[in-house]
């Protein structure tokens, strides 16, 4: 039954128009209830269809095929030759035209074009290289507004661009296919470079082993057969140098037929190993078991290229004992390969889709990553969320997938990785560090749901981009922290949230641009699947109550905060979109996700913060603790400096009125010059104490600023002024120093002695050598003492 109360609000908010405050405030006691029970059906206010509604992000993503993105991708046909996004490959061909012409410049504008048309055209699919350049150059030539002859000339130009820069090659299109694609190029690579030596090593044993046989087949009847004879000899000349060398050859067998037997085998075996390699092929199961199966397979026919190896060795230099080395090659296996040799056993390729991965094979694959198998297991991830179906399980958001790989990362013995699809370096460098790590490696990539690929693209790139699918790489062969986990291929990894910018047309054709953040709260209310906990309504209807989301999650809110995130239409109209508390609880557990990373990287580590409040409290403490040391020390000397101008002062009071004639009074500082003796005693003397009401003392005091002088009362004795110029500095009997002549060195001297002065009490005053180089520097510098 619906409340007659809450009727009453439906018709006052369906009234549209300005609302007034309370209004205003019944729309907000309604929200406020769906925010806390989450039940979108009890909502009786007028409210947005999410529908239509996008972020800030997903907005800008939505023409995303005629973005610059990695995709469609080349794939180039020779193998040696890297896998580049097709902007690149435009790029490449653009840097190459050199020249400010005219034509260059048209012709680099053309090149943009067919890179769009390419783009629009095989985002989805793929093609031959050389005919998608072929359809695009004709379409983007037809489309241009250019007479006819300019028409032909740019499609002739447009093709020979393709003909000198081009090469044979695919246009791969987004789909989770390419993943497969691009791993088997990069384990080609991997294996040859990693082979290297040991590849031409084994090459080396092979030819010594074909030498040997071709040997001991010259010696036999077969090879004296007429056409075995002509075969090497061959066909039409007689070559007398061959025929010698066979016939130096020919005599008794010397092996026996056991030995050649062994010696083919080896041969047989050597061979099947280069091939192996040199051919860089991989075996890719896509079901755990079955992939073990055949890894235990592949592992049997590598132990026997490796018992090949050994005995090839022992037959080249003639030391193979039947008697002592066959019972040893019977039970050959991997233990008698040297660990240095084992690295270049193919491993176990494993291609998993995320519904394969039931308790049992998530289970087997810890166990193989905790067992350091050697493993390679890519796991295609289209869901990263994956809400739990009991009710103790409603928080467990993520995926088991995504779960297994920070369970893994976790445990620090596999090499993991999260990566997405949708970042062709990433993707490429996650597999190369993955397969260089000599143990398991596990990698993660998100490819979205089965949806058209530009809606594939949009997901993946909104979760990566959203927090709630981020990119990472772990290697633990790498050591610390710092240098095996890499958080920066995520935009702006740094930070909580990324920041988005797009821009609308509104109705009337004004174009707007918008800026903010975008957030996993802003990712869930993207999701179609949460649209029940998402209730839009316009900004105009809510009050102070209602905050930002991320204030919401951030600050100490009100009781009666309700958060929301911001939306938009097409026309760029601005909505608020209210979230369930069950959505934030999500949203939260995903951004502690995020976080747990961002320290994984070092980014707001909270041991390092509170190591650094620990430090900044101690610095503090030690920088009060010294203020007052100079202060006690300032205030020691200057009591003391006080009392004894306090006893000259009396004592030539004490003179005058007896009559004699007063001693100058030295102020305690600055060591200006002494004031002249009054001419008359008694209340003139007192004057002395007074030097601010005569015109004299004005002088003096103005002239104490043009000469050097040091606050002596306060020297530490500490040497370096006296030690830099002993002419200029000198200590008097408390050994305190004092200007004992300025002009007995350079101005230098004594602005170098103030800046070096540990408690900062030299006054160089103005320089006395006009001529001493770099015055204008010194008299700044000095200026900071005066
Ligand atoms: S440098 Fe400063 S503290 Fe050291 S002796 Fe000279 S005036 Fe005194």
């Amino acid at each position: 039954m619906p409340d007659p109360a809450v009727d009453r609000q439906v018709d006052q908010v369906s009234s549209n128009g300005a609302l007034d405050q309370s209004k205003k405030i019944d729309v907000q006691q309604v929200l406020r209830q769906f925010f806390l029970s989450g039940r979108k059906k009890d909502v009786q206010v007028e409210i947005q269809s999410l529908s239509g509604l996008n972020s800030i992000y997903k907005t800008r993503l939505l023409g995303v095929n005629k973005m610059r993105t990695d995709f469609p991708i080349i794939m180039p046909e020779k193998k040696s030759l890297h896998v580049v996004p097709l902007h690149q490959f435009i790029d490449d061909i653009n840097s190459e035209l050199s020249g400010d012409d005219e034509e260059t410049a048209e012709l680099k504008h053309y090149l943009l074009l067919i890179e769009g048309a390419i783009r629009e055209k095989y985002f989805k699919k793929s093609a031959d290289l050389k005919d998608g350049w072929k359809k695009a150059v004709k379409s983007v030539v037809s489309a241009s507004r250019t007479e006819k002859s300019k028409k032909e000339n740019l499609q002739k130009s447009l093709t020979s661009l393709f003909k000198k820069y081009g090469f044979s090659g695919e246009l791969v299109g987004f789909h989770p296919e390419v993943i497969q694609r691009i791993f088997s190029r990069i384990y080609a690579k991997q294996t040859a470079k990693r082979a290297g030596d040991f590849l031409q090593n084994t090459k080396d044993l092979l030819q010594n082993i074909t030498d040997i046989l071709t040997s001991e087949f010259e010696k036999s009847d077969a090879a004296k057969t007429p056409g075995q004879l002509r075969s090497r000899l061959a066909d039409d000349e007689f070559k007398l140098d061959t025929f010698s060398g066979m016939m130096a050859h020919i005599g008794d067998l010397s092996l026996s037929e056991k030995r050649i037997a062994r010696l083919e085998l080896v041969k047989e075996k050597l061979t099947q190993l280069v091939t192996t390699i040199e051919s860089g092929e991989m075996a890719v199961s896509i079901e755990l078991q079955t992939g073990l199966k055949h890894y235990e397979a592949e592992l049997r026919k590598f132990i026997a290229y490796f018992r090949a190896r050994q005995i090839a060795q022992l037959e080249i230099k003639n030391s193979y004992k039947p008697e002592k080395h066959d019972p040893f090659f019977e039970k050959f296996d991997l233990v008698n390969i040297p660990v240095h040799e084992q690295v270049f056993i193919s491993p176990a390729i494993i291609y998993l889709k995320q519904d394969k991965l039931d308790a049992e094979c998530l289970a087997e694959i810890a166990r193989l990553a905790e067992a350091d198998a050697p493993v390679k297991i890519i796991i295609e991830i289209e869901k990263p969320l994956e809400p739990g179906k009991s009710s103790y399980e409603l928080m467990q958001i993520s995926s088991s997938a995504n779960r297994l790989l920070r369970t893994l990362l976790g445990e620090n013995r596999a090499f993991v990785s999260q990566i997405s699809i949708s970042d062709l370096k990433g993707m490429k460098n996650g597999f190369k560090k993955g397969l260089q790590h000599n143990g398991p490696a596990i990698w993660g990539v998100f490819v979205g749901e089965k949806k058209n690929s530009v809606d594939r693209y949009v997901e993946v790139m909104s979760a990566t981009h959203g927090r709630v699918s981020p990119v990472f790489t772990a290697d633990p062969a790498k050591g610390s922290w710092a240098h095996k986990f890499c958080l920066k291929h995520n935009e702006n990894f740094e930070q909580k949230w990324t920041q988005s910018a797009t821009s609308f047309r509104n109705e009337n054709e004004e174009v707007s641009e918008v800026t903010g953040l975008y957030t996993v709260f802003d990712y869930l209310s993207d999701q179609p699947e949460f649209d029940s906990h998402c209730i839009a309504v316009e900004l105009s209807k809510l009050t102070d109550s209602f905050v930002p989301m991320d204030t919401f999650i951030s600050e100490k809110c009100s009781a009666d905060s309700i958060p929301y995130v911001v939306k938009y239409d097409k026309y760029g109209h601005e909505f608020a979109v209210v979230i369930s508390q069950f959505l934030i609880n999500v949203g939260q557990k995903l951004t502690q996700n995020w976080q747990a990373l961002q320290e994984l990287a070092g980014i707001n580590n909270s041991h390092v913060l509170a190591q650094m409040s620990i430090e900044q409290e101690k610095l503090e403490k030690a920088l009060q603790q010294k203020e007052a040391d100079l202060e006690q020390a300032y205030q020691a000397k200057l009591d003391s400096a006080l009392g004894s101008l306090a006893d000259e002062i009396v004592g030539n009071i004490a003179a005058g009125l007896l009559g004699q004639a007063a001693s100058p009074v030295s102020t305690p500082a600055p060591a200006a010059p002494a004031t002249a003796p009054s001419e008359t005693p008694s209340a003139e003397s007192a004057k002395i104490a007074e030097p601010e009401t005569t015109e004299e003392a004005e002088e003096d005091d103005a002239m104490s600023f043009d000469e050097a002088y040091i606050d002596t009362p306060l020297c530490t004795s500490c040497n370096e002024c006296v030690q830099r110029n002993s002419m200029i500095f000198a200590y008097d009997g408390n050994k305190q120093a004092i200007i004992k002549d300025a002009a007995a060195g350079p101005f230098r001297d004594i602005v170098e002695a103030a800046e070096k002065c540990p408690v900062k009490i030299i006054h160089p005053g103005k320089p006395l050598h006009p001529d001493e180089d770099g015055l204008e520097d010194l008299i700044k510098r000095a200026d900071v003492f005066n």
